[in-house]
């Protein structure tokens, strides 16, 4: 999960990282208030910024400064409900502004390639790193992290020399890296990213921007994280799976897909929209996995969810019996059929079924026996995969 900026900078200090006050706002007459209790910190001055999860806010006109209560309620009110690539503005951040002498860069992330953590840093911060690493590499040290020795000061110092900080600030910085070593590690992230990490006037160093990328595999040990969920961007479908602990991921087609084990339903998405495009280019609506054993209430509460979601026309249930053989599966979901219709949710479209694996001629034997309503059995995945397109789109 990404954060927000505001979200990183309460991270921060909770860690000890140095940053500068900040407050969120939702209207103008909140950042008006937040101005009036900042702009002492900031000598006179706020910075205003929209808080959406992308880069270059500062470019797009989503950060200003403000000289007064009036104005930072003005520029608020700007800011506020404007698109930055695509994501509208919810929520501002109030900061005191920060007298900046010079804007460098620093990181830590988990470089998957290498197995192994990777600190970045630079004198040259502030533009976008990704222009950074292509135009000037060699401004840009990469220095990998042992992830059993972490970053204690003596690495961090080596980090702030490599990536040619001024000698002069190089103990401060290598202090900030190491408060932000802390971070990483104690918030589980698999990403934290300062840019700018600014030297202000009075010589001071301030982690400005921040952004936090937290290991959502680490959550049952981290209770506070799931609350940091952003309300406004989540799917409400995928929040709903989510809340049932299905692995569900809504895509824009019409084809519900149901699966057990992760590679079976990705590589029915493909088989799905190959056969769609001889039906005018229908395409899967979803990506979901209920897993190797599953139970008739998660084949229930799978087909719930899918059947909520308006663009479905046809849902094709694709099972490979394995450890759960097929005919636990079509016990599983005649009787998901009756769930759903004591839930008031009757399935409301053609459902297509194919089992195959262990026990499937059992399996299709107990479907066929029930006879549901709007569901057909196709042996192969291929025909099944073409029947399902067919039928959204009639
Ligand atoms: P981004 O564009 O989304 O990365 O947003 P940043 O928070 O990094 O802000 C962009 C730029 O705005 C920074 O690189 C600074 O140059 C400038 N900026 C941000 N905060 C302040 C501030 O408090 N004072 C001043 N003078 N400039 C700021
Ligand atoms: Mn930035």
């Amino acid at each position: 999960m990404d954060l927000f900026e505001y979200q990183a900078r309460d991270l921060f200090e909770k860690h000890d990282v140095p940053v500068l006050g900040g407050a969120v706002a939702e209207t103008p007459e909140e950042a008006r208030a937040a101005a009036e209790r900042l702009l002492p910190e900031g000598g006179g001055k706020v910075v205003v910024k929209a808080q959406v999860k992308v880069g270059g806010r500062g470019k797009a006109g989503g950060v200003k400064l403000a000289s007064s209560v009036e104005e930072a309620e003005q520029v608020a009110s700007q800011i506020l409900g404007m698109d930055i690539k695509g994501h509208t503005v919810h929520r501002v951040m109030i900061a005191p502004a920060a007298a900046i002498e010079e804007e460098y860069y620093f990181s830590v992330l988990l470089d998957r390639a290498n197995r192994t953590y990777l600190a970045m840093a630079s004198r040259e911060g502030g533009m976008e790193i990704e222009q950074l690493a292509v135009e000037k590499p060699e401004a840009l040290a990469r220095v990998a992290v042992d992830a059993l020795e972490g970053i204690d000061v003596v690495l961090a110092r080596e980090i702030a020399v490599a990536g040619g900080f001024p000698a002069d600030v190089v103990d401060q910085v290598a202090a900030a890296i190491v408060k932000l070593w802390g971070v990483f590690v104690a918030e589980d992230a698999t990403l934290v990213e300062v840019n700018p990490l600014v030297k202000t006037a009075d010589g001071r160093i301030v982690a400005l921007d921040g952004k936090v990328t937290l290991d959502g595999n680490a959550d049952f040990r981290q209770p506070e994280h799931p609350g940091l969920e952003d309300e406004f961007s989540a799917d409400p479908l995928e929040a709903q799976a989510k809340a049932k602990d299905l692995n569900y991921v809504k895509l824009d087609g019409a084809v519900g897909i149901i699966g057990n084990g992760a590679g079976l339903v990705m590589s029915t998405l493909d088989v799905v929209a190959y056969a769609g495009e001889e039906h005018g280019g229908v395409k899967p609506a979803n990506f979901l996995d209920i897993g190797g054993g599953a139970s008739a209430e998660v084949m229930a509460n799978g087909l719930e969810i899918i059947l909520g979601d308006p663009d479905v026309k046809s849902v094709f249930v694709n099972v490979f019996g394995g450890i759960t053989a097929c005919d636990e599966v079509a016990n599983g979901i005649v009787q998901a059929f009756g769930l759903l219709q004591d839930r008031g949710d009757e399935i409301s479209h053609p459902l297509v079924v194919r089992l195959d694996g262990n026990n499937a001629e059992e399996g299709r034997r107990i479907l066929t026996e029930a006879a549901l309503p709007l569901l057909e059995q196709v042996d192969t995945m291929d025909g099944a995969a073409a029947r399902a397109a067919e039928l959204a789109a009639k």
